[in-house]
């Protein structure tokens, strides 16, 4: 198991293109990051894969894309607008500010050692802007801070449009906003971030089932993915930490450096945002039951997981250092499906691009994640791959002219084995469905 720290991934993120800072060379923007080009690759094959395991499961899951964008009315009847707060203190020294629930305020400032604090007060989370160009009939608007209450506001759209029947899921990935106060440990806590929420509706009678399975079914989509089970924990909340909505509540925890935290939230929130959408909208959002011949508001399941926050778990768990034949590596032993690159031609000598190319551009053309490197030796050639945790590397040298072979080699075993060129494609699909 390795000791990896935050400032590693950092670095590694910044020097390879998985994460920049946004806003860099303006000074940077706090809470906010730009993803590069093997970010880019990595986030959407982690969205695939969560796409993949909700919609292709037992149960019916069907997909959503609300808009970022939505009215007060909304944001006032999910509670957001009254209550979704932290509460926060200043130091009146140096003007620093914490979320009061981080520190200790019998203890001094951390940052310039004073004992003077401010009034707790609660700081509203919600980022709020204007629709329309005239100041006087302009409409007040939220950014979204969960994609959650689209998909509550679109249940009875999804429901009669489309061919589902409870019980079933909708699910959704996209952006989300909070001005968190402290953001902190780089893509744990942004300001903006994504989330892939699915909020499963069942009758109030099965929710206890569905919320059961649904905590083992998520705990086992992250052991899908690669991430050690030992370091996955499932945490019940306390009754005195429980939101509002919620009548009952486990978080899959990750060991990070930093101890034990929420990666992904699992909610029975019961009927509560249904009958708010239905009471402030005047709309009914029942539905009726053909065996008692009655109507009821079901209740949901919900799942919900931030894009970003997976991203840094997967990159920590994968993050490992050991030693071949005495020289210090890299490798990041990410799952195949989510590695950016999938696979690495490397021709042995320049003067052999013309048929190292040719392989390359037939796998970029299946779709595969590929990239081609004539650079330098092919051990640094190796640890390059390595350290962005490409799974295979292919090597073509003098005998692949004449007997089309390539020589395959294993990121984590470190086996090489001789394949016919034509079996490259079978073969990145077998480890890829591994
Ligand atoms: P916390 O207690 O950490 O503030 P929360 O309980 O408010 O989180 P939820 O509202 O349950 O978080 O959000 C669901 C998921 O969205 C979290 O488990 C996390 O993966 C992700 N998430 C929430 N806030 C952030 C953020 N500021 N930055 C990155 N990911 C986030």
């Amino acid at each position: 198991m390795s000791n990896v720290t935050l400032e590693q991934i950092v670095s590694l993120c910044k020097r390879r293109g998985f994460a920049y800072q946004s806003s860099e060379i303006y000074g940077g923007f706090n809470g906010v990051y730009d993803f590069g080009p093997l970010g880019a690759l990595m986030r959407r094959n982690i969205k695939d894969a969560w796409v993949q395991y909700m919609t292709g499961g037992k149960d019916e899951v069907v997909l959503m894309d609300g808009s970022i964008l939505g009215p007060e009315s909304v944001w006032q009847a999910s509670g957001h607008v009254e209550g979704f707060s932290d509460p926060m203190v200043d130091c009146l020294e140096c003007k620093k500010r914490y979320r009061a629930d981080d520190i200790n305020l019998e203890k001094a400032c951390p940052h310039c050692g004073n004992k003077k604090w401010t009034d707790i007060r609660e700081f509203q989370l919600m980022f709020k802007t204007e629709l329309g160009s005239l100041a006087e009939s302009a409409t007040t608007a939220y950014l979204r801070p969960e994609t959650a209450q689209a998909i509550f506001i679109n249940f009875k759209n999804v429901l009669t449009s489309s061919r589902v029947k409870i019980p079933f899921g909708i699910a959704q990935v996209g952006k989300a906003f909070r001005n968190e106060i402290t953001p902190k440990q780089f893509l744990f806590r942004m300001r903006e971030f994504e989330q892939m929420e699915m909020e499963f509706f069942c009758k109030p009678e099965q929710a206890d089932e569905f919320f059961t399975k649904w905590v083992e079914l998520r705990k086992q989509f992250f052991i899908a993915i690669g991430i050690t089970p030992e370091k996955i924990r499932l945490r019940e909340h306390e009754a005195d930490e429980m939101a509002h909505y919620a009548k009952c509540c486990t978080d899959v925890e990750y060991e990070f450096p930093f101890g034990f935290k929420e990666l992904e939230g699992i909610a029975n929130r019961g009927n509560f945002d249904l009958s708010q959408h239905a009471k402030h909208s005047g709309k009914d959002l029942s539905v009726y039951n053909d065996e008692t011949k009655d109507s009821y508001v079901p209740y949901v399941i919900e799942s919900s997981v931030g894009v970003d926050r997976l991203f840094l778990t997967l990159l920590f768990d994968a993050y490992h250092e050991d030693e071949i034949e005495g020289e210090k590596r890299l490798v990041l032993r990410l799952h195949p499906r989510i590695a950016p690159i999938t696979a690495a031609i490397l021709p042995l000598s320049k003067k052999l691009s013309e048929g190292a190319e040719k392989l390359y551009r037939e796998l970029k053309k299946k779709g595969v994640s590929v990239q081609y490197d004539a650079a330098g030796s092919i051990g640094k050639r190796y640890r390059r791959q390595d350290e962005i945790g490409t799974p295979l590397c292919f090597t073509y040298d003098f005998d692949s002219v004449d007997d089309n072979n390539v020589t395959v080699r294993d990121r984590d075993t470190l086996k090489q084995e001789r394949i016919a060129i034509d079996a490259v494609p079978d073969y990145i699909a077998k480890v890829l469905a591994r």
